[in-house]
């Protein structure tokens, strides 16, 4: 067993905000799309948090993912110029420091809108432009609020707006560089398909997962074609070194094949249905 502190160095949170995303209003894509990337990237996503924008609930669930030292704390939403967007509110609060306009983000403002030197910001850009003290502004490429970064404690928050195209550009220029860098992890997936039920595979899984504690297995119950009875099971292996997350893929591959087939029941690559 590793160290709580030497668990806690990968471990990664995302948070969603908004109540439209808790009301079923809108779908939560931005979780969706960031888990696939910290995956590809090597990233630990340990959890993902959906809330409301109420100040005291953001502040008790960010206030929680620092108490246990989560290294990286993601959040989405709540960025904009509207009152019920209070992210940087929340965080500043959070961390102890004022919310202050940055310099910086209202001269990029000026220059990307061409504005005379004299010429009044409106409120709605320098709401977008308020930043708590200390924090690092990274710019976002495709709108106006800006990507805001703060450490704190042992976590680096980093917040990102919540229009998905912008989270995305926001991610790939400033979010993915550095979880490339501070995870070095590889990793490997396949999908296989059993003639089991759930109930019948997952002991076996738990055996595959037991001896392989690295490579993760999934049974998709939902994705079970019962006509052709075949259910989809993903393995996914994680190494810090790309021939090793290869290499325990196959070796967890062969001994869930092993195991299924001593049961009689059918194993395969492909959707046989
Ligand atoms: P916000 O930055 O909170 O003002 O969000 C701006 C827009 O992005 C709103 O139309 C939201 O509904 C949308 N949005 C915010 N968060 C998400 C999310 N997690 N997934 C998909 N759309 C989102
Ligand atoms: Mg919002």
């Amino acid at each position: 067993m590793k160290l709580k502190e030497e668990q806690n160095q990968v471990a990664i949170e995302l948070f969603s905000i908004g109540t439209e995303l808790v009301l079923g209003q809108i779908q939560d894509t931005n979780a969706h799309w960031v888990a696939q990337q910290i995956l590809q990237l090597g990233g630990e996503l340990r959890r993902v948090t959906m809330l409301r924008d109420n100040f005291e609930e953001m502040h008790e669930a960010l206030n929680a993912a620092i108490q246990r030292e989560t290294a990286l704390i993601l959040t989405t939403g709540g960025l904009g110029p509207t009152p019920d967007d209070m992210t940087v509110a929340v965080v500043a609060k959070l961390i102890g420091m004022q919310p202050v306009v940055s310099e910086e983000t209202t001269a990029e403002f000026r220059e990307r809108r061409q504005m005379p030197e004299n010429e009044v910001l409106n409120e709605a850009l320098i709401k977008m432009a308020t930043v708590p003290e200390t924090a690092t502004v990274l710019q976002n490429p495709a709108g106006w609020a800006p990507c805001i970064s703060v450490v704190h404690k042992q976590s680096t928050l980093m917040l990102m707006p919540g229009p998905p195209r912008e989270m995305k550009a926001v991610f790939e220029a400033h979010i993915q560089p550095l979880i490339a860098e501070r995870y070095r992890a590889e990793i490997a997936t396949a999908r296989v398909y059993v003639s089991m039920f759930e109930a019948e595979t997952s002991p076996l899984m738990q055996k595959v997962m037991e001896r392989h504690p690295n490579v993760y297995l999934k049974a998709y119950v939902a994705l079970r074609n019962a006509e052709g009875n075949t259910m989809p099971v993903d393995l996914v292996s994680t190494s810090a070194d790309r021939a090793d997350a290869e290499t325990e893929l196959q070796l967890a591959t062969d001994y869930f094949r092993e195991l299924v087939t001593d049961t009689g029941k059918h194993f395969s690559f492909e959707n046989e249905s």
